[in-house]
């Protein structure tokens, strides 16, 4: 049997380890990337390069701009004592639209004992010392509406609770097990218009 070439190898090994592509999808890609013309092939490693390059993780919230402290968190205009929790940087977008004035804290992911993602391996800890240093006025949870969301949401709210500081959770009008990234503007909109305070012991 003929051997792949190493660097095929490798190709695959890289793209297999993107989240939701298989070893076959891996193979697929790598073969397809070695067929188109070598400038679209090398466009793709370039745009990779360029991003991640000009864009960076905030310090203080780690969700993702050219610049850290991100704009939305260098922006005196809005409300610091409110801080918006989401698991990932794509859906500060999908809230910047809603309106919301306050600031945010990208988890970095949800726990989860199925993909072995503990609470140390988000930026909980970030946020527990972001609420205690900044005299916060409101924390709102705004994991994902399925199971590890809601687990993540109440893990949380047990380490947020006792420092005295007012937890929220969005809205139950979000369709259970639904994703922010997919619902609508105007059902977002709704979900922290009408976010409920969480209290000890639920
Ligand atoms: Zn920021």
């Amino acid at each position: 049997m003929v051997q792949r070439h190493r660097s095929i190898e490798q190709l695959m090994a890289s793209l297999g380890r993107l989240p939701g592509i298989g070893q076959k999808t891996a193979e697929r890609l790598a073969y397809h990337l070695l067929r188109v013309p070598q400038d679209e092939a090398l466009q793709l490693a370039k745009a990779i390069e360029a991003a991640r390059a000009s864009v960076c993780a905030c310090s203080q919230c780690f969700s993702l701009d050219a610049m850290d402290p991100c704009a939305v968190c260098a922006d005196p205009t809005r409300d610091p004592l409110m801080i918006l929790v989401i698991e990932d940087p794509r859906e500060v977008a999908r809230f910047e639209d809603t309106g919301y004035r306050g600031l945010y804290h990208v988890l970095g992911g949800r726990i989860s004992e199925l993909e072995g993602t503990a609470p140390d391996d988000l930026t909980t800890q970030a946020l527990l010392l972001r609420i205690r240093k900044q005299s916060v006025r409101e924390v709102c949870l705004a994991t994902n509406p399925d199971l590890e969301g809601e687990g993540t949401a109440q893990w949380l709210a047990e380490q947020i609770l006792p420092i005295g500081v007012t937890v929220t959770r969005l809205a139950r009008g979000l369709p259970a097990g639904s994703s922010i990234t997919q619902v609508s503007k105007s059902i977002l909109c709704d979900a922290i218009e009408g976010r409920r305070p969480l209290t000890p012991g639920r």
